[in-house]
């Protein structure tokens, strides 16, 4: 069975070698749909009884790594003509090595995610898919290989 849990957050960044709109700095207010895989657990009178994962788990261990390492933050990659100036200024930074599209950070948020679900209750709960909108009209989906 299925669950999904969706969270959104502000980032902004750029794609350095667009040729249009995109390489021009700019936010986003990203939303993702998180969905894990694993049986309902039958551990009777346990405060997560027939569930898979309690949503409010899923939100605790997204929330804490969108809104620390994320949140606000300008995503970049490499050689940056700004970066001198969001350092300086102390801006919330989040240092990549591949350029921020949707398809890389989907892929990225997966791995940073996957393990962090792994260890929660037992070890068969899989982080299985995630959907990741950059506008509301466009959106990648990345799943467990
Ligand atoms: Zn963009």
């Amino acid at each position: 069975m299925q669950i999904t849990k969706i969270y959104e957050w502000d980032m902004w960044h750029r794609i350095p070698n667009h040729t249009s709109q995109c390489s021009n700095i700019h936010g986003h207010r990203y939303k993702i749909e998180i969905t894990l895989e694993w049986d309902i657990i039958d551990n009777k009178w346990a405060s997560n009884e027939w569930m898979i994962i309690d949503f409010w788990d899923i939100k605790k261990i997204t929330k804490e790594f969108i809104d620390s390492k994320l949140d606000h933050g300008y995503m970049w990659y490499k050689w940056d003509v700004v970066l001198d100036l969001i350092k300086k200024e102390n801006f919330k930074y989040i240092e990549v090595d591949f350029i921020p599209t949707a398809e890389n950070i989907a892929v990225w948020i997966f791995n940073e995610l996957s393990p962090k679900f792994q260890n929660i209750y037992w070890k068969n709960l899989k982080l299985h898919k995630i959907k990741l909108y950059e506008t509301p009209n466009n959106f990648v989906s990345y799943e467990w290989q």
